[in-house]
C-alpha cells in the first residue's frame, strides 16, 4: 500500500512541475493517454511482475538452486538496494543499446518510442516481452540473493525514476547531469532525429564514460516513430511480429536496408557513418559543442 501511495505521490509532483515548468507546450490529456495510464502503468505492469514472480524465477530457481545460498541478504538494506541500482542499471544500459541495434531486439523496444509526446507516463510504454526480459533480469537477483524489502523498494525507486525522465519538465540539472538521468537526456532518446544515444535509464554516467551521450544546445523538434504504429493495443504488441519490409520502414534499420532504400543518392551516409558523425558533433556542430560543454 506505501509504495503505491508514494508512487501516486511522485506523480503529482511530476503532473504539477509539468504545468509550472513545460520543457515543450503539450496538453495534459494528449494522444492516448488513457491507453498509457490503464494498459501500460497498471494492467500490463501488474501482470508481468506476477509472470515473472510466480512462474519465470522460481523455474530459474529450481534449476540453479540459488535461494538455498546467502547472497547478500545479511549485508545492510542500503547497500543491497545500491548493488541492485547499479548492476541492473548497467544491464538495462547495454541491453537498451542492443535493442538499437539488433533489428529483431528493436521489434521489441520500438513500443516504448511509439508516443508521439513524450511525459511523465508516456514512458510506461514498451512490448510486453521487454518488459517481461527487464522486469526478470531485475527482480530475479532480488528474489534469489537479497532481503524482500528490496524490491518493494525498487519498484518505487523504479516508477519514480521512469516518470522524471520521461516527464515534460524544464531542468537542465547543472553539473548533476553528468550522473542522474533526466527530462534532458532522455527526450533526446525519443526524439525523432537521433534516437540511439543517451542509453541510459537511472544514471547518465554509463553514456558520458561509454561515447553514446548527446545533448546539443536545442530541444528536439518531434517525437516518436517513422512507422505507421497502430492505435489498438492488442494489434501493438503483434506488430513487433510483422513481416520485415524495407519499404514500409522510411527510416532504415541496418546499412543493407539503408543502402537499398537509397541507391544513387550521392547525399546518402549510411546509418553507421550518420552515427558516427553525431557522436562527433564537433565536425557537424562547432559552435553546438561548445555550448553544450560550457553549460
Ligand atoms: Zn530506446
Ligand atoms: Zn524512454
Amino acid at each position: 500500500m506505501l509504495p503505491t501511495l508514494l508512487i501516486i505521490l511522485w506523480a503529482l509532483v511530476m503532473i504539477a512541475l509539468e504545468r509550472r515548468f513545460p520543457y515543450q507546450r503539450q496538453p495534459f490529456l494528449r494522444r492516448e493517454f488513457w491507453t498509457d495510464l490503464f494498459w501500460f502503468s497498471t494492467v500490463f505492469s501488474v501482470l508481468m511482475g506476477f509472470l515473472a514472480a510466480r512462474f519465470i524465477i522460481p523455474a530459474i530457481d529450481q534449476v540453479t538452486g540459488w535461494s538455498a545460498t546467502r547472497g547478500i541478504r545479511e549485508w545492510p538494506l542500503w547497500s543491497q538496494v545500491l548493488v541492485s541500482l547499479l548492476t541492473h542499471d548497467l544491464f538495462i544500459y547495454l541491453f537498451h543499446r542492443a535493442m538499437h541495434v539488433n533489428r529483431y531486439l528493436w521489434r521489441l523496444h520500438e513500443a516504448h518510442h511509439s508516443t508521439p509526446d513524450v511525459d511523465w507516463i508516456g514512458g510506461s510504454r514498451g512490448h510486453v516481452f521487454e518488459n517481461l526480459i527487464t522486469g526478470t533480469a531485475e527482480l530475479a537477483p532480488i528474489v534469489l540473493f537479497m532481503s524482500p524489502e528490496v524490491a518493494a523498494i525498487k519498484s518505487v525507486i523504479d516508477a519514480c525514476w521512469g516518470m522524471w525522465i520521461h516527464a515534460n519538465i524544464d531542468w537542465d540539472m547543472g553539473k548533476l547531469k553528468y550522473v542522474i538521468n533526466g527530462p534532458y537526456m532522455h527526450r533526446w532518446h525519443h526524439a525523432r532525429e537521433v534516437h540511439d544515444v543517451n542509453f541510459a535509464t537511472k544514471f547518465s554516467f554509463w553514456d558520458w564514460l561509454l561515447g553514446t551521450a548527446y545533448l546539443p544546445d536545442r530541444k528536439p523538434e518531434s517525437y516518436g516513430l517513422d512507422v505507421d504504429w497502430p492505435q489498438n493495443i492488442v494489434v501493438q504488441q503483434a506488430f513487433a511480429f510483422r513481416r520485415f519490409q524495407p519499404k514500409a520502414v522510411l527510416r532504415p534499420r541496418g546499412p543493407e536496408e539503408a543502402a537499398r532504400l537509397h541507391r544513387g543518392d550521392p547525399e546518402f551516409v549510411g546509418p553507421a557513418e550518420a552515427y558516427r558523425r553525431r557522436m562527433q558533433p564537433e565536425v557537424v556542430e562547432p559552435r553546438q559543442q561548445e555550448r553544450s560543454i560550457a553549460a
